[in-house]
């Protein structure tokens, strides 16, 4: 038998713990819990989950805390965070500091566990790609290299997120199709369900191009089609 998946949750409400865990449970996910920040990365360092559910605002330190310490470290689990606002600045901060995705709480229970399942997923499908790299792409000065995940400009190396990387590899991978912000959360985040928050894309692709592009404001790299979606410059 295949051995269950384990998601932490790091939150601070029992009530949402008890029934995230639940729902996961349900599911087939062996579930860990930590209820403020501080042991949330404890049990994130000692337990190795295949993804983390972390919340923003919990005791002794916050999530984006959390996540920033684990990019740091080295670790790369998927990441989900919580967040209870509607604004952009938690997403936008989430995304830059490496988080793989965000939900608004309140949030539906079958949109977060599409989105655990897209996640997890997603990893796997990363692993049997770094086992069987694709080849290396060059555009311009740009060098991307599946092999080793290294992606570098004029020579240099360049400092992606998993999520960054990723999107840079498939749109450079169909270099002239454009794709819709919709299709690109089905082909990059996985999402089975995607709903109308495809915000996400834009601040992945804003991201990515400051680090990619000589002239962010005028890409000559990942190139927008008006009212359509984004493409990869043919070379
Ligand atoms: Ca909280």
């Amino acid at each position: 038998m295949e051995e269950k998946k384990r998601v932490l949750i790091v939150e601070d409400e029992k009530s949402i713990v008890d029934i995230v865990r639940f729902n996961l449970e349900k599911e087939g996910y062996a579930v860990l819990t930590a209820y403020d920040g501080e042991a949330g990365l404890s049990a994130a360092r000692e337990n190795k989950p295949d993804l983390i559910l972390l919340d923003v605002m919990l005791p002794k330190r916050n999530g984006f805390d959390v996540c920033r310490i684990l990019r740091e470290e080295g670790d790369n689990v998927p990441v989900i965070i919580l967040t209870a606002r509607e604004g952009e600045s938690d997403k936008v901060l989430g995304l830059e500091i490496g988080a793989d995705d965000y939900i608004t709480k309140p949030f539906s229970m079958r949109e977060l566990l599409a989105r655990v399942k897209a996640n997890i997923r997603r990893t796997a499908m990363l692993q049997a790609e770094a086992e069987e790299p694709a080849a290396v792409i060059t555009a311009g000065d740009l060098t991307i290299n599946p092999g080793n995940y290294q992606v570098s400009k004029h020579g240099s190396p360049v400092d992606l997120t998993q999520r960054e990387y990723e999107l840079l590899v498939f749109l450079a991978g169909h270099p002239g199709r454009v794709y819709s912000r919709t299709d690109l959360m089905e082909q990059v985040w996985n999402y089975d369900y995607v709903g109308d928050d495809v915000r996400t894309v834009d601040v992945t692709v804003r991201r990515l191009r400051e680090k990619i592009e000589d002239d962010p404001a005028s890409p000559a790299l990942i190139l927008t089609k008006r009212g359509v979606g984004y493409y990869f410059a043919a070379q």
